[in-house]
């Protein structure tokens, strides 16, 4: 342990501020739910400033204070960098699972507003511009998030933060190409296939974004890592990014003028008054191509009971359990 030279204890309003800015959360290893304590990067132990704050959980805070060999396993600069890093995750995070501005009669959000308001002038003080950026991201001032991002991308910012803002903005015409690119090309580099993912999505790239992900999760379970798999397939499925496949395929579906398939896309997404709207409109169409499938949605869509009925019926004189019957059991060619 360092020497008791000076020591003065962090204010509480600070430590609880560290701790919150941090999540709790060892800024090195980022496990969950480890017992944590606030580290000194300097090794200072007067030196109460937020910026010189690390909260690292009792292993990592060891490694810090190896002194064997020529270095220390990790220095200042390594915690700090890490410190950095997942501030800006956090803040992420907060900023993407929130749903703006918390109700402020309940006290436990009263409590973490008051907090986050400090922060904001901790950030302000120390010119962190990022940080100032995403924590009006968080609390849903779009103003004051815009003009941070606009002094964060000039104080130097890096292409994953950058396609990050615009994105919150829904400015992604603003991403230089290069930056796009040069961060594609990176994830790819490494295998962060679910990083990779995420970006896809950011950028609206809904196909790739699903292969970036969907090929992170066969790696995962090659590797017997099921748990990482389920969370990063649930995590991108939650988003809602069927829904864009699907939009997609209707896209396609239109293209080909095949009516079916922009049905059953709009089935799929469960637009209800569009896909009964889509089956009115082309009701000539459609009676024309004669398809059981497709006429009896069409008596649905026309409330048509007598047809549905006598459709059901046909059905149901088509379909044998005998062997070798005339039916193909491979079924419809459309498949
Ligand atoms: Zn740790």
């Amino acid at each position: 342990m360092p020497s008791k030279k000076n020591r003065v204890e962090i204010p509480r309003p600070l430590q609880a501020q560290v701790l919150f800015a941090s999540d709790r959360t060892c800024c090195i290893c980022r496990v969950k739910g480890k017992p944590v304590q606030i580290h000194h990067i300097d090794d200072n132990p007067a030196n109460n400033v937020f910026k010189n704050l690390a909260v690292l959980c009792l292993e990592c805070h060891n490694e810090t204070q190896i002194q064997g060999g020529f270095h220390r396993k990790l220095d200042a600069e390594q915690v700090t960098l890490y410190r950095h890093d997942w501030l800006i995750q956090v803040s992420k995070t907060r900023a993407a699972n929130s749903e703006r501005l918390p109700d402020i009669n309940d006290e436990n959000h009263a409590v973490e507003l008051e907090l986050a308001t400090s922060l904001a002038e901790i950030y302000r003080e120390r010119e962190e511009y990022e940080l100032l950026a995403l924590h009006y991201t968080h609390i849903g001032n779009d103003e004051l998030r815009d003009k941070y991002i606009e002094l964060a991308i000039q104080q130097g910012m890096d292409d994953s933060s950058i396609i990050f803002f615009r994105s919150e903005q829904d400015r992604l015409d603003l991403i230089p190409e290069e930056v796009k690119n040069r961060h594609i090309k990176n994830l790819q580099d490494q295998g962060y296939w679910f990083s990779l993912g995420r970006l896809y999505r950011q950028l609206e790239e809904y196909q790739l974004a699903v292969q970036a992900t969907c090929r992170g999760v066969v790696e995962d379970i090659e590797n017997g890592d099921i748990f990482s798999a389920a969370f990063h397939l649930k995590e991108m499925v939650s988003e809602g990014i069927l829904d864009y496949l699907f939009i997609d395929a209707m896209a396609e579906a239109e293209e080909q003028n095949d009516l079916w398939w922009q049905y059953r896309c709009l089935e799929e997404l469960e637009w209800d008054t569009e896909a009964k709207a889509f089956l009115l409109e082309h009701r000539k169409e459609i009676e024309a191509l004669d398809d059981p499938d497709f006429n009896e949605a069409l008596a649905i869509a026309l409330d048509d009971k007598q047809q549905y009925i006598e459709l059901r019926k046909e059905e149901a004189r088509s379909i044998s359990a005998r062997p070798n019957t005339e039916v193909d059991v491979l079924g419809d060619p459309r498949q």
